[in-house]
């Protein structure tokens, strides 16, 4: 089934999420997806344009909250394979309580986040994301703070699908994102996405130069949780592929009593109708 659809992107050329949405677009397809089997919510950035970008249900969201609108979504309706996408400052900055939390709730469903370590939309400013002495119009002596790692603060959450990518690397990419829509459980996808227009220093050579992918790294095993964080460490958090994944942690869902009979927006809930008017009640 195709997901492209007749908007043309207005990224900048040469923009990294140009390839998240190609790696979108086939692996949904890949996975035996349909468009209208799919909803993509996002939130504000650069990155928050995609929703619009892929023939699937979209939702353009607000700053940080692409991750509370999502997961009730797919609470709403099970038949529904949601992914939620933004920025690095959307999920990691505004948002990063959410994500925490999505992250330890383990909701089936996939987030991917475009990170380029940077404020695009507004700009150029310095993100969560962007290294200490980055150098930007808000911090023009450089960032003092030390950069969030996100793999490694997924690890410590309780992730269950851990996995980084890179623009360049569409194959790869491609492949992730494909094992997240199929994981049951929460999968995280944060994707190196150069801004090249603001970023001039973490560039499309820097990835080539820096990044190690863990599918070349000798009997790497994503099982391991402790290995995967000594991994981390080791290289910065600069890695690709599958960092860890855990196959026997239920999802929420799996854990609510009638969940699969039928969505929970279908379901009685056999409230009294008395129930909210006590509980108003009980705060006057
Ligand atoms: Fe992409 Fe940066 Fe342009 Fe935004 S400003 S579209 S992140 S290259």
């Amino acid at each position: 089934k195709d997901f492209r659809n007749n908007v043309k992107p207005n990224w900048c050329p040469g923009c990294g999420d140009f390839s998240v949405q190609a790696a979108i677009q086939r692996a949904s397809a890949n996975v035996g997806l349909t468009p209208e089997n799919l909803a993509v919510v996002s939130g504000i950035g650069c990155s928050g344009r995609i929703s619009g970008y892929i023939n699937s249900y979209g939702f353009h969201s607000i700053h940080g909250r692409a991750l509370p609108l999502a997961q009730g979504v797919k609470m709403a309706n099970r038949d529904l394979t949601v992914i939620a996408s933004g920025g690095d400052g959307d999920g990691f900055a505004i948002g990063l309580g959410h994500t925490i939390h999505a992250i330890r709730r383990n909701i089936d469903m996939t987030y991917i986040v475009m990170d380029n370590q940077i404020y695009g939309l507004t700009k150029g400013q310095t993100s969560p994301r962007s290294s200490a002495g980055f150098k930007t119009k808000s911090t023009p002596k450089g960032a003092i703070e030390p950069s969030i790692n996100p793999m490694e603060m997924a690890l410590t959450s309780g992730g269950t699908f851990v996995a980084q990518g890179f623009s360049s690397d569409l194959k790869e990419l491609t492949s992730l994102i494909e094992q997240g829509l199929n994981h049951k459980g929460f999968s995280l996808i944060n994707v190196f996405s150069p801004c090249v227009t603001y970023n001039k220093v973490n560039t499309y050579d820097w990835f080539k130069e820096n990044l190690v992918k863990l599918s070349e790294v000798e009997d790497y095993d994503a099982h391991n949780k402790e290995a995967a964080m000594q991994t981390l460490m080791k290289h910065d958090g600069l890695v690709t592929g599958l960092i860890y994944q855990d196959i026997e942690q239920p999802s929420y869902q799996e854990l609510i009593d009638g969940y699969d009979e039928k969505p929970l927006s279908a379901q009685n809930l056999q409230l009294d109708e008395n129930y909210f008017n006590d509980l108003v009640k009980e705060f006057m």
